[in-house]
C-alpha cells in the first residue's frame, strides 16, 4: 500500500520530526554542557569536539535543516544569526576567527534533524573541509 505523504512530499512514517537529542537538551530532559541561553536559541559543547572550541548553536524555534531557511520566518533565521554571532564573542573567538557549519542533508553526514550551526574555533582550520 502506498505511503500516504504530508503536504511538504514528506511520508507521515518518517521519523525527521520526531524528538531529537536537541529537543531533549532544550526541555532541560538531557544533561549539555551549556554556554549560552537566551529566548531565542540555546549553546552547548559538542559531545564529539573537532577543535579545541566546538560548539553547538540551535534555535529554541524547531527547524530540520537550514534549508527549511527558505520558508522560515525572518526574525527567527535573524536572531539565530545573531545567536551565533553573540556566542562566538563571548566564546571568545572573535579577534582570531572561527567558522560555521550547516551540515544539511545526507551527503553532509547531518546527524541530527534539528538545525544548529556549528562554530569551531581555537586553533587554524583547514580549507577545504573534509
Ligand atoms: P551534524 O552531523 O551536523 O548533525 O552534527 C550533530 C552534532 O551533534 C555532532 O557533532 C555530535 O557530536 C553532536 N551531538 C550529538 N549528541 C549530542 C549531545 N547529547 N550533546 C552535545 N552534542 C551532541
Amino acid at each position: 500500500m502506498p505511503r500516504r505523504l504530508t503536504r511538504r512530499g514528506r511520508s507521515r512514517y518518517d521519523s525527521a520530526m520526531e524528538k531529537t537529542i536537541f529537543d531533549g537538551i532544550i526541555a532541560g530532559e538531557v544533561p549539555a554542557d551549556v554556554v549560552y541561553r537566551d529566548e531565542h536559541v540555546i549553546a552547548f559543547r559538542d559531545i564529539n569536539p573537532q577543535a579545541p572550541v566546538h560548539v553547538l548553536v540551535v534555535p529554541l524555534e524547531r527547524m530540520e535543516s537550514i534549508a527549511e531557511a527558505t520558508s522560515g520566518k525572518p526574525e527567527t533565521l535573524g536572531r539565530f544569526m545573531q545567536g551565533i554571532a553573540t556566542v562566538a564573542r563571548e566564546l571568545g573567538l572573535e579577534e582570531k576567527g572561527y567558522r560555521v557549519v550547516f551540515n544539511t542533508g545526507r551527503d553532509a553526514l547531518q546527524t541530527v534533524q534539528y538545525v544548529h550551526a556549528h562554530i569551531l574555533g581555537g586553533r587554524k582550520l583547514g580549507w577545504p573541509p573534509g
